[in-house]
């Protein structure tokens, strides 16, 4: 479980990341953040990039439908419009974004921002996603998420592309995707997968 550290005794903000698979929990942890920093009557709002129109446009819906309220934007340097009152930012599929948001988080944290940012850490072809490793670089705090294989049970890393599309960004849900540990995910690039195991 991720404890916040104590805001009072920093000199500035800071970056945390939650990272993993599809279906790994990463946004569900984001919301559960960002609820609890609410409750604590601190001003949060969260971002995502316009071009994840899976869901509603104004919510961030997590899978098991637990939403937060969220801004869309067509680039990651419109946050800065949005967060002069703002104490916590959440930013939400950030593998979407360009790596221009490493930059951003690290202006927001040193505004005096906590800034969360959760996203898949590799494509589909198990690659890392954008952004994302470079923001796991620079980030002070760092959460890998799992889901668990429906193959074998073990704790799944990657995301397996069940449709033949090639290109990086293929919008989907379990019609397209399902999460996978790291050998079954293998399995499945060498053979057609589907009746073995
Ligand atoms: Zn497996």
């Amino acid at each position: 479980m991720f404890l916040e550290p104590n805001f009072k005794a920093q000199r500035s903000g800071w970056i945390e990341v939650i990272c993993g698979s599809m279906f790994s929990g990463k946004t569900e942890e984001l919301i559960r953040r960002l609820k609890r920093a609410k409750y604590a009557n601190q001003q949060v709002e969260i971002f995502k990039p316009k071009k994840d129109t899976r869901y509603d446009d104004e919510q961030v819906v997590s899978h098991d439908e637990n939403s937060i309220k969220s801004i869309p934007v067509a680039s990651c340097k419109e946050i800065f419009e949005f967060v002069s009152e703002i104490n916590v930012v959440g930013i939400d599929e950030a593998q979407f974004f360009d790596e221009d948001l490493i930059a951003v988080s690290q202006q927001l944290a040193l505004k005096g921002k906590r800034v969360i940012v959760a996203g898949l850490d590799m494509d589909f072809r198990g690659m890392p996603f954008g952004p994302m490793p470079g923001l796991l670089a620079v980030a002070e705090y760092i959460t890998k998420v799992h889901a668990i294989c429906p193959h074998c049970g073990n704790l799944a890393t990657h995301s397996y592309r069940l449709s033949e599309e090639q290109e990086t960004v293929v919008l989907g849900e379990k019609d397209k995707y399902e999460p996978r540990c790291r050998v079954c995910y293998e399995m499945g690039n060498i053979l057609n997968f589907s009746n073995v195991m």
